[in-house]
């Protein structure tokens, strides 16, 4: 299915240009146009999804996996110390394209790049029921 009014599906159909690493009949792997680093790229499905709530488990399987051999080629093309891999879902979680992507974001030591949260505590009482819920839940 695609959206008409996203942006992330005509970019996917080549409607909207963009620098592509790669393509095939499902996937679509470009650059960001406002890159956290050198390399930052994202990942999308072909068909409209909009976050991990609705993505089905093949694709997105599907999707990682092809992250695993793009990380490895940027790896070796950009030379960066590091990766972040990172999927919002939600205005909350930062995500401002409601299409699902996935964020490549090649590391490189002094980039000054910021993903910081201040760590909580965890209540290990409440968190077993919570994953007992959820297990009946999936
Ligand atoms: P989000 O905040 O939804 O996780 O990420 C959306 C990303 O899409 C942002 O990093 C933003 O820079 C990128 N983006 C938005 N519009 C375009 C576009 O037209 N072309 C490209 N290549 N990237 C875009
Ligand atoms: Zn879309």
């Amino acid at each position: 299915m695609v959206k008409d009014d996203c942006i992330f599906c005509k970019l996917a159909h080549g409607e909207i240009p963009s620098t592509t690493i790669y393509e095939d009949k499902d996937f679509r792997v470009y650059f960001d146009i406002a890159p956290a680093t050198k390399g930052h790229c994202l990942i999308i499905p072909k068909e409209h999804y909009q976050d991990v709530f609705e993505i089905d488990a093949e694709t997105a399987g599907k999707l990682f996996a092809l992250a695993t051999v793009v990380a490895r080629g940027m790896k070796k093309v950009l030379k960066c110390d590091g990766m972040n891999i990172m999927q919002n879902n939600g205005t909350i979680a930062g995500q401002t394209v409601f299409h699902f992507h996935l964020h490549l974001i090649p590391r490189y030591d002094g980039d000054g790049v910021d993903f910081h949260y201040a760590p909580g505590e965890a209540n290990m009482e409440e968190l077993a029921m919570i994953a007992k819920e959820i297990r009946a839940n999936i």
